[in-house]
């Protein structure tokens, strides 16, 4: 059975959301407060780089995958709200020579399509994205819902937060967009000596237990989570997928194993470990001691 929190925790969550808004949620002042699946996940791969960005020391660098995936997101929230990102974004969405200040803001007003034709090479492909998925009338039937729910609560007594993508609380399920580079792309996973999935090595698995469990701290409802992921090949492919439930409590498992330590270091009362591999590392390290070149690789 997955843990599941008191009544005492949840009233003490349900006060806190208040302040959690669309507008403050990516600030990283609301990471101090609250974990959340992309921050713990980063604490695992590299607690001295993520320590580095929460303290506003460091940026990494992937503001066009962000933006990309914003697109995507924003289009399926709503058109409102794809106008607006479009019109806040629209230095890196459109190609620059072809669309000045005033051509953009002018098409923009007048319509959110007019300026497609221009859009830089990242964004014409998640336009093919978006086609993919809106054309299909499975994706149409199964993505309704409420859009980019802000959920709270805590797990094992932290203050954990979420966005979900498609929270559809009468049928009983919740959908997270993925892009991802193919669907049945192997990845190497050194621990295990195995292969693992996008699923598996993105850990999309943990920020589905940890959705579900803030879902189910909000609102009373256990849901199915499910991915809806769609590729950036030419010829984008689409595929549906469940979380089978041993997944599940290894996330579950994961995160009361890691969860104190993580903490100790965000408090400051543990040093971050440095990864050594990571872009931040790299950017930080000296040379140090001399390596065999039989240990230069895992
Ligand atoms: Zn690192």
């Amino acid at each position: 059975m997955l843990k599941q929190m008191n009544q005492n925790q949840l009233k003490k969550t349900q006060t806190k959301q208040s302040s959690l808004t669309q507008s403050n949620y990516y600030d990283l002042a609301t990471d101090i407060s609250w974990q959340s699946p992309t921050f713990f996940k980063k604490f695992l791969s590299c607690e001295a780089e993520t320590m580095a960005e929460i303290n506003g020391n460091y940026k990494p660098d992937f503001k066009e995958a962000l933006l990309v995936g914003n697109y995507l997101h924003s289009y399926f929230e709503s058109p409102e709200a794809h106008l607006r990102f479009v019109a806040e974004n629209k230095w890196d969405i459109f190609a620059k020579k072809k669309a000045t200040k005033k051509e953009t803001a002018e098409g923009l007003s007048k319509n959110g399509q007019a300026l497609k034709n221009n859009l830089t090479a990242p964004f014409e492909q998640a336009e093919r994205m978006i086609s993919t998925l809106a054309s299909d009338e499975g994706f149409i039937e199964n993505y309704q819902g409420d859009k980019e729910v802000i959920v709270t609560g805590q797990i094992d007594g932290v203050n954990w937060k979420g966005k979900v993508d498609c929270l559809n609380l009468d049928k009983g399920y919740f959908i997270d967009l993925k892009t991802t580079q193919q669907l049945d792309k192997k990845y190497w996973n050194v621990e295990e000596h195995g292969w693992d999935s996008f699923v598996a090595h993105w850990n999309y698995q943990l920020q589905m237990y940890v959705y579900q469990q803030l879902i189910l701290q909000t609102y009373g409802v256990l849901c199915t989570p499910y991915i809806i992921a769609v590729t950036k090949e030419k010829i984008p492919a689409k595929a549906i997928i469940s979380i089978p439930e041993e997944r599940m409590l290894e996330a579950e498992d994961q995160i009361y194993e890691m969860q104190d330590h993580i903490e100790d270091v965000k408090a400051g009362r543990v040093e971050p470990t440095r990864c050594g591999k990571c872009d931040y590392c790299k950017s930080t390290a000296k040379l140090g001691k001399i390596v065999s070149m039989d240990d230069l690789i895992d």
